[in-house]
This record gives structure tokens, C-alpha cells and sequence, in this order.
């Protein structure tokens, strides 16, 4: 590679867009069950909790 400083910058910014999108889902989807965010759902999905 001919720009290897350019791979730490590069898993930052990803790491923080995973974060980011890891957010939108908790605080933004509501649960079809209860009405409720993801982040205060009791029923959400297991795929959900592990998540969190
Ligand atoms: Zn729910």
C-alpha cells in the first residue's frame, strides 16, 4: 500500500460511522410491538440485544 497512515484514519472513520448507525437503530426505529425505541423496548428481537 502506498499510504499506510492513511488505514488507521480509515478503521476510525469507520469504526465511528458503525457507532453512529449502532445509534440511529437504538434512539430512531420504533419496536412493532410496543411502540417504543429500540433503546427502551423489552421485547426487542435477540439480534437487537446484542447490540447493545
Ligand atoms: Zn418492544
Amino acid at each position: 500500500m502506498r499510504h499506510p497512515e492513511l488505514l488507521p484514519a480509515f478503521c476510525v472513520a469507520f469504526a465511528i460511522e458503525l457507532a453512529h448507525l449502532r445509534w440511529i437503530l437504538l434512539t430512531q426505529w420504533r419496536c412493532r410491538g410496543c411502540g417504543d425505541s429500540h433503546l427502551k423496548c423489552e421485547c426487542k428481537p435477540a439480534w437487537v440485544k446484542l447490540l447493545l
